[in-house]
């Protein structure tokens, strides 16, 4: 029997590269993006979820009616959520308020139990979801904290099927690998991989604007002015993740929220791929790279897609949020011909 699974969790993985053929056209590299929504939960979180809750088990940390908790913007919640009801633990979500309700919403058909908590608070505040998560693990008898912004096993989980995956699917014939940074952990096993294979292969973190991992990134230091709110979820930090390894990064981009917006709605629209808000902000990342760097006929260029955009349906895909941001008319003259309904 071929294609035929135990249960959800065995679709975890092997996501499938495709072509963008209209988007990075002016580029002359060959690009792809790795789509992440193809797993079961659909988003790239699914790996670390399934890697750390399994290496919890191996080392006896949890039982049967064991508790998970975790601080999460969504798609580490989902996933947790989901490898939760086929193991049997409990699931515990922090949540930041930022986060739509439709998250919420499908957290909590997952079965988990999810808190909201403010988005505007410092990272050391009791009130933040990284304080409100730790609380409840320290206050919950046989719970486990995934803590995936300080967990090594985050990175591990990309170091173990990411990278060899895009390693294989391409041939070895990878040049530059993008990626999003929120915990870093994606882009941080992926690149430790590939850089043991080829160490040419040159890796690009994405930031978004608001957040101060570029800054960090070029000067070792913490740029406290540069933290403002922003609307792009799951990418960028106002803190130093332990999962992100900035050795093995060799540049990062920064990105707008308006930017990367109208890039999820021109991918939709010209490539007839539905990806998440951070889909925009990867590929507006290498738009901008090119700005200043060559790229040549047999580069091989992989953009990693992190989630499916139907989580973004009331967000980036709805053009009252767009108004209500700004972003329509302003952003681009020919908006109205691109975006016509
Ligand atoms: N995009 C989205 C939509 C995410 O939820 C995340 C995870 N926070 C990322 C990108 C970044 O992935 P990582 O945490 O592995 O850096």
């Amino acid at each position: 029997m071929t294609n035929v699974y135990d249960n959800i969790l065995g679709l975890i993985g092997n996501t499938p590269l495709v072509k963008l053929n209209h988007v990075t056209k002016d580029i002359p590299a060959t690009v792809y993006a790795k789509l992440e929504s193809y797993n079961p939960g659909h988003s790239t979180k699914d790996r670390i979820a399934l890697h750390i809750i399994e290496n919890a088990e191996k080392k006896g940390l949890i039982k049967p009616d064991s508790v998970i908790v975790e601080t999460t913007s969504g798609n580490t919640g989902f996933s947790i959520a989901m490898v939760c009801i086929v193991k049997g633990y409990k699931c515990i979500l922090a949540v930041s308020d930022k986060t739509k309700a439709e998250k919420i919403a499908y957290l909590k058909a997952l079965g988990a139990t999810v808190y909201v908590c403010p988005a505007s608070v410092p990272a050391d505040d009791p009130r933040s979801y990284y304080e409100v998560a730790k609380r409840i693990a320290s206050e919950t008898p046989n719970s486990v904290y995934i803590n995936q912004y300080f967990n090594e096993l985050n990175i591990d989980a990309h170091y173990q099927t990411t990278g060899p995956e895009l390693w294989n699917q391409t041939d070895g014939k990878i040049t530059h690998v993008f990626a999003c940074t929120g915990t870093g952990g994606t882009l941080s096993g992926t690149a430790k991989y590939l850089k043991e294979q080829n160490p040419d292969i040159k890796v690009v973190g994405v930031d978004a604007d608001g957040s101060i991992l570029k800054t960090y990134h070029e000067t070792g230091k913490i740029n406290k002015t540069e933290i403002h709110p922003y609307q792009i979820e799951g990418l960028g930090k106002n803190l130093i993740p332990g999962a992100l390894l900035f050795d093995k990064i060799d540049e990062y981009v920064r990105v707008n929220d308006e930017m990367s917006a109208y890039r999820t709605r021109e991918i939709a629209l010209k490539e007839a791929i539905m990806g998440g808000y951070t889909t925009g902000a990867v590929t507006q990342a290498l738009i901008q790279y090119a700005n200043s760097h060559e790229f040549k006929s047999d580069d091989l260029v992989v953009l990693i897609f992190p989630d499916h955009g139907s989580r973004y349906i009331t967000k980036v895909y709805s053009d009252k949020w767009m108004e209500e941001q700004g972003f329509i008319n302003n952003c681009f003259h020919n908006y109205d011909e691109i975006f016509k309904t």
